[in-house]
């Protein structure tokens, strides 16, 4: 196919496709769909070869938030049985952290509820980083405490945190119909204070939520064009108590479609399969390490995953390996704070009147017969009743 000659070529010289062409991708047929891995596992495999990088959630604080995002089983008077628990102990998110990395994690991301940190949080969350580091050479730490005030990014900068995560979730145009209490110039700001603070910007998306392919495509691109490191990308889990728990969007065969899209836009970035894996690509999760390079291992901040013994069959199973401490993430171009200028320029030549005429390689392709409707799978999705805030070992 045109289209995917023309994206393989583009990803290996780091190019940003036309948003027709990110289009196009989400459009194409369950006939191509295997033609769409094949391409995009190209591009995966030319910047990140077979590696799968391992990460490991530590809720540090669950539920109980303010805000209100509507997708998410921790939101405002939300009833969806979670665990409910206050600042994890320095110790005890260490202890947490120690699992994730003996099952084979090299990132450990704090995760803590709220709309943001205070400096006393900050305080306490950069107490947490330092005993984590202490007691685990080589482990990245990324944090992820909500929009950040002024300092705040250089203060978990200074107390050894690699990396912050804020994702933007969805399109500038439909934030709003998602949360109210916040803003998506709120979330940009704060991915930019990360980066600006030496902090590798981890920033993703939600699919799922009942946005368009206009809306994904313009998410990825913004997030691009905020130079992130590493795009977790969600699949809803569509938690009961929740606005969005009828929002049952999602076939196997739509997950792949989006993540190749995501690998096409940013094919040297780290593309992270994050919450909602085993419930929407299910048995086709190994094809999905064609696309993304990285994944959580284990359970998520709410929500039990499969197995961590689970998850590293399935990667030598499919011929990946686990990245190891010694092994860098990203390309050698983007170690030293991000893509830069030669990157930029060419995102800007992308972006040019010229790239923008829809060729006729992009023209999305006629749509195959739809698969029959998934049907909520509410079966699949487990409240997390094990590891940080419970008396239950982890699962890594
Ligand atoms: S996503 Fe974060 S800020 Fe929004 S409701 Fe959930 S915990 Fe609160």
């Amino acid at each position: 196919m045109d289209l995917l000659n023309t994206l393989v070529d583009k990803g290996l010289r780091r190019e940003l496709p036309s948003r027709d062409e990110a289009l196009a991708v989400l459009a194409t047929s369950d006939e191509d769909l295997l033609d769409v891995v094949a391409a995009a596992g190209k591009v995966r495999r030319h910047w990140f070869g077979r590696r799968v990088k391992l990460n490991y959630l530590v809720n540090l604080k669950s539920g109980l938030c303010p805000e209100d995002c509507s997708y998410c089983s921790q939101r405002l008077g939300a009833e969806t049985g979670i665990l409910k628990y206050t600042w994890l102990k320095p110790d005890e998110a260490s202890k947490a952290a120690a699992a994730g990395l003996a099952g084979g994690a090299k990132r450990v991301c704090l995760v803590a509820s709220g709309r943001g940190p205070t400096d006393r949080d900050v305080d306490r969350v950069s107490d947490t980083i330092k005993t984590i580091k202490e007691q685990n050479e080589g482990v990245e730490v990324c944090a992820c405490l909500g929009l950040l005030s002024d300092g705040q990014a250089e203060r978990l900068r200074g107390a050894g945190a690699d990396a912050y995560n804020h994702n933007l979730n969805t399109s500038e145009a439909t934030y709003g119909d998602i949360t109210k209490t916040h803003t998506y110039a709120d979330r940009v700001d704060t991915v930019q204070k990360a980066h600006a603070a030496g902090l590798s910007a981890c920033s993703g998306l939600i699919s799922g939520m009942g946005e368009t392919d206009e809306d994904l495509v313009d998410v990825v691109f913004a997030l691009r064009e905020l130079d992130a490191d590493s795009v977790p990308v969600n699949f809803l889990i569509p938690f009961e108590g929740t606005p969005l728990a009828k929002e049952w969007n999602l076939t196997p065969q739509r997950c792949l479609r989006i993540l190749a899209m995501v690998r096409f836009v940013c094919p040297d970035i780290e593309v992270r399969i994050a919450g909602g894996r085993e419930l929407h690509l299910r048995t086709l999760q190994p094809l999905a390490l064609h696309l993304a390079n990285s994944i959580f291992l284990g359970d998520y901040l709410t929500s039990e995953g499969q197995a961590g013994k689970a998850d590293l069959e399935m990667i030598a199973d499919a011929g990946f390996e686990v990245e190891t401490t010694d092994q860098v993430t990203l390309p050698e171009h983007r170690r030293a704070g991000g893509c830069g200028s030669v990157c930029g320029s060419q995102d800007k030549a992308a972006e040019a009147p010229a790239d923008t005429a829809p060729a006729e390689a992009a023209q999305p392709a006629p749509q195959a017969e739809a698969p029959a409707a998934p049907g909520p799978r509410t079966d699949l999705v487990t409240v997390r009743r094990r590891g940080a805030g419970t008396d239950v070992a982890p699962n890594a």
